[in-house]
């Protein structure tokens, strides 16, 4: 019973704050940062890129093989993933 309803009152906070993502914490969460010098753009997937009209929400995995950093152009191979 107590058990119970601590675990809905977690699961409700965490809607509140982020509604589509809580779920995929591997995928949809994780940034990735261009590692050029001088660069540091950061791809964050909840935002997407739209000046490379990648809709918010796509994975950098998901991203296409021709995508480049907005700000300086580098290739997807220039990027490292951002662990929390
Ligand atoms: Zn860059």
């Amino acid at each position: 019973m107590q058990e119970g309803s601590r675990r809905s009152g977690i699961a409700a906070s965490v809607r509140m704050s982020e509604t589509a993502y809580e779920y995929n914490p591997q995928g949809e969460n994780v940034m990735w940062q261009c590692q050029r010098a001088n660069c540091g753009y950061i791809y964050d997937p909840k935002k997407g890129d739209r000046k490379g009209k990648i809709p918010p929400g796509t994975r950098f995995e998901d991203l296409p093989d021709d995508w480049t950093c907005p700000l300086c152009g580098a290739g997807k191979h220039m990027f490292k993933r951002i662990d929390a």
